[in-house]
């Protein structure tokens, strides 16, 4: 029998824009998270900013997770996860387990919006000594620090004069398997620089890039301002090594511009990691048998613009789970996930209610009956 709920499958900005989405087109639904809160990967990880606007990022996740907790037609489960599944496109159902507990829910579509995990940097041939040196963070350390608006070398507590950032940590390297560009981190980068810059106006910043990836509004209204308003260096070059001088990190490479070797001393540096899948995201395709890319992101058909699709009818994607994304593209995705998943389970439902056509119908001769248009 076909359902009318959408069920959504993961509670960070896509899953809870799809929520919306859904829910503004008048269905219903269950969105699942596995976590004890709504918020996704900016509310785990302690975002400081979010760009669009750079408000903070714990107001922005919560004014959406309030739009789908205060609406009749979502139904939030927290600490849940999905286990099985059965059925097929407008009658999928879903076993779900919360607490050792399992409740099979009924659902028409699938909205798969897992999310991403930041790339490990101990994980990497190049280490940079993540694990070794206090002073050498990632993004996501930078960004918990910034939250706080106490930006401080973690192994003394001193205020850094010298910071830096190193970019494609984890991403366009062939070493270690991950040959796509993050898309966000010049980007988180050059935000994070202008926070540093702001918070600390004596602290100098560099960062040292392959090349600088902006893209839409990171353009205008972070990289230029990083370079022009608030004097971030960007250095063209290839970081090989850091090693400890007294307090400081000697960080040791080439500059690909001047084509000579540098040597430089830095009280703090972040090390810009990508975003691969997230353990979530390859959980669920091997669960519901989604064709994954090499590196474990959910693909969409190939050859194809419909970018929210699977490979699996009745299941989309949204978000970060299908590549890496910025929030404008996750919330775009989202929205054309909702629209797909609304479509389609409207198409299964007027196809119950309407009489078999007459070719079909066991007067016409053909003992088919309305299964076979589902199918
Ligand atoms: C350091 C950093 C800073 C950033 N800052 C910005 C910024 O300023 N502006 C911007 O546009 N973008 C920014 N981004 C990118 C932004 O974080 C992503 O675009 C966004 O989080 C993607 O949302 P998502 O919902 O697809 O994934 P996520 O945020 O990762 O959410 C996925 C959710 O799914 C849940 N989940 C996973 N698996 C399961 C499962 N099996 N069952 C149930 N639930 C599950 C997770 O717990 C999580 O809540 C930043 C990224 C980084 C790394
Ligand atoms: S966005 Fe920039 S730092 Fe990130 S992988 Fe692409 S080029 Fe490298």
């Amino acid at each position: 029998m076909p359902s009318e709920s959408i069920l959504i499958i993961g509670g960070g900005p896509a899953g809870l824009e799809a929520a919306r989405g859904v829910a503004d087109l008048g269905y219903q639904a269950i969105l699942v998270e596995k976590r004890d809160r709504l918020g996704g990967t900016p509310d785990s990880a302690n975002y400081a900013a979010l760009t669009h606007g750079m408000r903070d990022a714990s107001e922005v996740m919560g004014e959406m997770a309030a739009a789908v907790r205060g609406n009749p037609l979502v139904e939030v489960r927290l600490n849940t996860t999905v286990t099985a599944y059965s059925g097929a496109a407008g009658d999928f159902r879903v076993t779900l387990e919360s607490d050792g507990t399992q409740k099979v829910v009924e659902a028409g579509a699938i909205i798969v919006a897992t999310g991403f995990d930041h790339f490990d940097p101990g994980r990497a041939t190049q280490q940079y000594g993540y694990y070794e040196y206090d002073d050498v963070l990632t993004l996501t350390d930078a960004e918990a620090m910034l939250k706080e608006k106490k930006f401080v070398k973690p192994s003394d507590g001193k205020v850094p004069e010298r910071v830096c950032f190193i970019q494609c940590v984890g991403s366009r390297d062939r070493q270690i398997g991950n040959e796509y560009c993050s898309k966000v981190c010049c980007g988180i980068a050059s935000k994070q620089a202008i926070e540093i810059r702001q918070l600390l106006p004596q602290c100098r910043v560099f960062i040292f890039y392959i090349d600088m990836r902006m893209y839409g509004y990171w353009e205008n209204e972070i990289y230029w301002p990083a370079q022009e308003k608030y004097k971030v260096q960007y250095i063209k070059g290839v970081i090989s090594e850091i090693v400890k001088k007294g307090d400081r990190l000697m960080i040791r490479g080439e500059d690909t511009t001047m084509n000579r070797p540098m040597e430089v001393a830095m009280d703090i540096v972040i090390l810009s990691v990508g975003m691969e899948p997230s353990k979530g995201t390859k959980e669920i395709a091997r669960i519901l048998g989604l064709a994954q890319n090499k590196y474990g992101f959910i693909e969409p058909p190939q050859g194809s613009l419909d970018t929210v699709s699977t490979s699996v009818e009745g299941v989309f994607v949204a978000g970060a789970a299908a590549g890496p994304k910025d929030l404008d593209d996750t919330m775009g995705m989202a929205g054309a996930a909702a629209m797909k998943a609304a479509g389609l389970v409207r198409r299964k439902m007027s196809l119950r209610s309407s009489p078999p056509h007459p070719a079909l119908s066991p007067a016409g001769g053909e003992d088919k009956g309305e299964g076979v248009l589902d199918g």
